[in-house]
């Protein structure tokens, strides 16, 4: 079994993956600057508070280990911000990789697993969207990302690097065990904003639009839950090892949701009414994002388990409930 070292280990994403990878009994290192990621939720002992634009101090972690392979989930990823910072964002998302990638090819590590995402494709011009669609981001977020999958692609073909660049849609919900959830601030995204309202920590929950071109004017949006995010994850690093080439896989549910339907579905789970309030759109927001996960499913047989909405959001609630302040006290 592989050291595997999981950049990002102690966000939402990346620390339910290095759940899953220490269940399949992978010896895992996380990395993490600790700026968004929270010290509570990085289940493995090695862990080093190490932001990736130190390169000097990355060097030394790469001479601590013996990594066999990198998933890098380190990045920032709110769009809204992304438009206001996009030197932060650039400097994050592309150079943080860049020095992990250079440490990688000085060290010899081959197998590389990037987060990417749906913001790749911008507004997309056929639904469900395969991974061939052309790719026209609508914000500095999703431009980072692609211009990541770029670099990927020239350091497989110069030093040989092998990667799987996963595209992801909405992640939601939390690890069905309840050891860990969802715990952004400030909190951007919609499913923990409606539970959160549900709690009584929020007023209501704003629409961002209700004169979109969909069913019911608002938003559609494919989720996927977390832990099968996760399980896909591992799927395309053991494809790797097995010899497999540099691919792209979406990974989605290929099934929409509107923002309204979202908040009824967990207005069921939580057993009570949750107040909105229409508002305006949010810029960069396309009107309905659905993945085809076709490929991911046939070449590496992915078999999403938690693919109905009121699963996802009942996990994400358990963990909202037992934890109303997040990984705070
Ligand atoms: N959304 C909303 N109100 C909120 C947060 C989000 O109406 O307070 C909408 C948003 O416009 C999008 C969908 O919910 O259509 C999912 O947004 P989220 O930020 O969760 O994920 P994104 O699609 O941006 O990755």
């Amino acid at each position: 079994m592989g050291v595997i070292l999981v950049t990002g280990g102690a966000g939402y994403i990346g620390s339910h993956v290095v759940k899953e990878l220490l269940k399949k009994g992978y010896k895992v290192v996380v990395l993490d600057n600790l700026q968004k990621g929270h010290k509570k939720a990085v289940l493995t002992p090695y862990f080093e508070n190490v932001d990736l634009k130190e390169k000097n101090l990355l060097k030394g972690v790469f001479e601590k280990y013996e990594i066999d392979a990198i998933m890098h989930f380190a990045a920032l990823s709110t769009v809204g911000e992304s438009m206001r910072e996009p030197f932060k964002y650039y400097e994050n998302n592309i150079l943080g990789g860049l020095n992990l990638l250079e440490l990688m090819k000085d060290h010899n590590i081959k197998y590389f697993i990037f987060s990417s995402t749906a913001a790749v494709y911008g507004e997309p011009q056929v639904i469900p969207i395969p991974e061939d669609h052309p790719k026209n981001p609508t914000n500095v977020y999703g431009s980072s990302k692609l211009m990541f999958e770029e670099i990927l692609n020239w350091y497989d073909r110069i030093y040989g690097i092998k990667y799987v660049s996963l595209r992801y849609f909405n992640a939601a919900g939390a690890d069905p065990e309840g050891e860990l959830g969802e715990d952004h601030r400030p909190e951007t995204h919609l499913i923990p904003i409606v539970l959160k309202t549900a709690l009584g920590q929020r007023e209501y929950v704003e629409i961002y639009g209700t004169d979109y071109p969909t069913p019911d004017g608002t938003c559609i949006r494919d989720y996927i839950h977390v832990v099968d995010l996760a399980e896909a994850h591992i799927l395309a690093l053991e494809a790797l090892f097995d010899g497999m080439s540099s691919e792209i896989f979406n990974l989605g549910n290929e099934r929409g949701y509107s923002v309204r339907e979202v908040i009824s579905i967990a207005e069921k789970v939580v057993g009570q009414k949750i107040p909105v309030k229409e508002g305006q759109r949010r810029p960069g927001d396309p009107a309905v994002l659905i993945a085809s996960s076709n490929k991911i499913k046939k070449n590496l047989k992915w078999k999403p388990k938690f693919n109905d909405l009121e699963t996802m959001i009942s996990t994400a609630w358990n963990w909202m409930k037992k934890h109303p302040f997040g990984y705070s006290e």
